[in-house]
Formats: structure tokens, C-alpha cells, sequence
């Protein structure tokens, strides 16, 4: 029998804690018996003391199984159940289109995604712009639609990591979020009790990135693949870039639209066939997918595969499959303007003045979308869908008079006005040389720690 105050004394005097003792806490997290003021001061010893990727583990399984942990072995699915997450980015859209990609390559996607935090997008948020999609389907719907369509994007059950719910609500007002013990234990226990084979983390670096430098999300890039690959998933971690808005848009339904022009290779707002960029990271990301899962033997033959169901459309096809089958339309990819939202002011932004562009405020520009609605301030707020921007400019590019920074889709003239005055102070133009950085700076496996 462990007393909380006594671990929390513990690790408060730098001591390690057995799993036994955080197996102990965080049962008590999770049936009440444990204290807020308790939850809070914990957290605070481990904000200064940092934990052991021993205990690390420990936490992560004690939160992972602290609810329900999905087992599909009944589904008997014919591949591998595989999935990605990422610390949250802005215009990051990559998640529609990757489960589509996977899956028809022959994996199993049950993604379990977010709402928008902060100024990042959340996938979540992007799919309920399409009339009829329930986030919040049963158990059983959840299993099959991820078995006819290979994936379905769905919202968080109560019943999963209920700890880290409590945790994370007390971290959040107690200054205790950014650590990466923490950080790697709360992403890892909710991702993990969805039961998945192997995971690709996309942890971003930049700007408009959850981590405030790239030493800091290469820390959290590392804690993560030895933590998930200690509790028992085949983890690896990609490193890619956030110092500008990731696809040609960033919003809701402006995203979605993005996304399924991607799959069908129709060209998109700006008039070419897929963000190069946007294109760069989601096969990243997908073609690790497949070789953790064994549907291809190397990067090469993946991305052969992936480059493949993208041209004979059997990625779109599932993509359509997974929203008919959680209530939206069966026409979906075909008609998709017809039923995305649409805002009343559709106009260009044009800089101040010309130049190139050499810096953006990503995270600025994430929260001009969510000013305008497309993200919320207070848990409560209703997200307005059709708001955001597309035709987005990127780093590197002239900004002249023909060229703007982006197309603002608001719903008033008024609401343009402020929105385009912030994203002319977002976007930094110099007529000094441009630096690029990376898309994709670096890939963490197992065996790379
Ligand atoms: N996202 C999470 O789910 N948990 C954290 O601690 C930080 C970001």
C-alpha cells in the first residue's frame, strides 16, 4: 500500500519512482481518490525533475490502461492496424489524406484525433464541415468502418486514458504542460489504448510548431519513439518542417476541399496538382507507415505504392467510402463543393509592398483563423467551417502586386479587413536572400536511439 503523498515526496527529492508506485497514482487519478491539489503538485515535481524513460513508460502504460484498450482481434483485419500522430501544426491536413493512402495500400487506420489547440488545426474540426460526418460514432461503427473503408477518423471516448484527461485539465492550469515527460506520456497513452501495431509520430519544428525550438522537438521526437517502443508499439518519429503553413490552405472546410483535391489529383486553389510540400510530408510520413506495417519493404517501394493508389484513385475511393459510412454524403468526392460551406467574402490579400518572402508567424497565422472563427477560443465556442485562406503564399516566393499573400475567406468585409491586416503582419518580406529550410529534417526509429 503506497500513500500519494509520499510518492509525490519521492520524486519531489529527484528519487525514482517504481511502476509499481505510478501504477498506484495514477489508479487513483483515474477512480478520484487522488486529489486535483495532488494531481498538480506531482506534475510539478516532474516539471523540475524530469522522469526516467523507465518511468516514463510506467506513466504511459498506467494512463493508456487507466480505460478501455481497444483489441480488434476480432475484426480480424487483413493488414495491420497502423496510425500517425502529429504535435499539431496549421494548414496540416496530412491525416485525410494519409488514412486514405494507407489504407488502400492494405493497412488499418482507426485514427483517434483531436480538436484544434491553440492556434493548430484539428482534424476533427475539418471533417465535421462535411454535412452528416459523426466524429462520435458507436464502438462497433467505429470497428466497421475501419474494416470496410481500411480507415475511419473518429473523436476520443470518454473511456480512453481517463487519467490523462484529469492530468492534462490540471496541467493546464497549473504551468505544467510544457515537459516532456508529460508531453510524451499524455500523447502516447491516448494513442496507444487505441490498440495499433505501430504508430509514425510527426513532430513539427518552427514556427508555427507545439515545441518552442528544434532541440526541444528533437528531445520530444526521441522521448517518444523510446517510450511507445518500450510500452510495446513499433514507433518512429519524423521531424518536419512548420515554419510556414503546411498545405495551400488553412482553415475547415478550405482543408477538406484541399484534401480531396489531393487524392483525385485535381488541381487546387492554387492551380497546380498537389502542394508540393504538403505532398513531400504526407508521403513521409505514409511511406513509414507501410514499412512499419510490412506492406512494403523499403521507403522506395512505399512511396511506389502510395504514388500508385493516388493515381488510380483507389485512395480516393476510400477516403469516400469512410465518409459515407459515418453518416456523409455518398457523393462526396465527386461533389464536394456542393456540400462544403462556403464563406461571402472571397478576396485576395496582396503585401504592402514587394518583396520575398523570408519568414512567417505561423502561429499567428493559425490564430488569425481562429479570430475569425475557424478555431475556439473557449472550449464551448462553435467553429465557423467556412472561414480561412487558401491560395496560401509560401517562403521564398516574390509577394508583388500580381501575387498575393493569400485568398481570406470571411464572412464579412469587416472580418477580412482585421484578418488581412494580420496576415500582412504575419508574413515577413525582405529583398535579402532567402534560406530554405527543410520539409523533412530527420526520421528517428527504434534503433536510430
Ligand atoms: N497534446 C497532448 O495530448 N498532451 C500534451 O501534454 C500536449 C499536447
Amino acid at each position: 500500500m503506497y500513500l500519494p503523498q509520499e510518492i509525490i515526496r519521492k520524486k519531489r527529492d529527484n528519487e525514482v519512482l517504481s511502476a509499481e508506485e505510478i501504477n498506484f497514482f495514477i489508479q487513483g487519478v483515474a477512480n478520484d481518490i487522488i486529489s486535483e491539489g495532488q494531481i498538480a503538485a506531482f506534475a510539478m515535481t516532474i516539471f523540475f525533475n524530469e522522469m526516467t524513460m523507465e518511468e516514463r513508460i510506467a506513466l504511459t502504460c498506467a494512463m493508456r490502461d487507466s480505460g478501455m484498450v481497444i483489441d480488434w482481434s476480432h475484426m480480424n483485419f487483413s493488414g495491420p492496424i497502423v496510425d500517425k500522430h502529429s504535435t499539431g501544426g496549421v494548414g496540416d491536413v496530412t491525416s485525410l489524406m494519409l488514412g486514405a493512402m494507407v489504407a488502400a495500400c492494405g493497412g488499418f487506420v482507426p485514427m483517434i484525433s483531436g480538436r484544434g489547440l491553440g492556434h493548430t488545426g484539428g482534424t476533427l474540426d475539418k471533417l465535421e464541415s462535411i454535412p452528416g460526418y459523426n466524429i462520435m460514432p458507436s464502438n462497433e461503427k467505429f470497428g466497421e468502418v475501419t474494416k470496410d473503408a481500411g480507415v475511419a477518423i473518429i473523436g476520443q471516448t470518454g473511456n480512453l486514458a481517463p487519467a490523462d484527461k484529469r492530468v492534462y485539465a490540471t496541467r493546464d492550469i497549473t504551468a505544467t504542460v510544457d515537459n516532456i515527460s508529460l508531453i510524451t506520456a499524455s500523447i502516447l497513452s491516448k494513442k496507444l489504448a487505441a490498440g495499433l501495431d505501430s504508430l509514425v509520430m510527426d513532430v513539427k519544428v518552427g514556427s508555427g510548431a507545439f515545441m518552442p525550438t528544434y532541440e526541444a522537438s528533437e528531445e520530444l521526437a526521441q522521448s517518444i519513439v523510446a517510450v511507445a517502443n518500450g510500452a510495446g508499439t513499433t514507433t518512429t518519429a519524423i521531424l518536419t518542417d512548420m515554419n510556414q503553413v503546411l498545405a495551400s490552405s488553412a482553415g475547415n472546410a478550405v482543408e477538406v476541399r484541399e484534401a480531396v483535391q489531393f487524392l483525385t489529383g485535381e488541381k487546387n486553389s492554387r492551380g497546380e496538382i498537389r502542394n508540393p510540400r504538403l505532398l513531400d510530408v504526407t508521403m513521409t510520413l505514409c511511406a513509414e507507415m507501410l514499412v512499419l506495417g510490412k506492406l512494403a519493404e523499403n521507403t522506395d517501394q512505399a512511396r511506389e505504392k502510395l504514388q500508385a493508389v493516388l493515381d488510380d484513385g483507389s485512395a480516393a475511393h476510400c477516403f469516400g467510402k469512410m465518409v459515407s459510412g459515418l453518416g456523409g454524403p455518398e457523393d462526396f468526392i465527386q461533389n464536394y463543393d456542393a456540400y462544403l460551406p462556403k464563406a461571402e467574402v472571397i478576396k485576395p490579400v496582396y503585401a504592402t509592398s514587394t518583396g520575398t518572402v523570408t519568414a512567417m508567424d505561423t502561429r499567428a497565422i493559425g490564430m488569425a483563423v481562429v479570430s475569425m472563427g475557424g478555431g475556439r477560443k473557449v472550449a464551448s465556442d462553435k467553429i465557423d467551417y467556412a472561414v480561412g485562406f487558401d491560395q496560401f503564399i509560401r517562403l521564398g516566393e516574390v509577394a508583388d502586386s500580381q501575387t498575393p499573400l493569400a485568398m481570406i475567406h470571411a464572412r464579412t468585409e469587416e472580418q477580412w479587413q482585421q484578418t488581412a491586416d494580420e496576415l500582412q503582419q504575419a508574413i515577413t518580406l525582405s529583398d535579402e536572400g532567402y534560406q530554405p529550410t527543410p520539409t523533412i529534417y530527420r526520421q528517428i526509429r527504434a534503433q536510430d536511439l
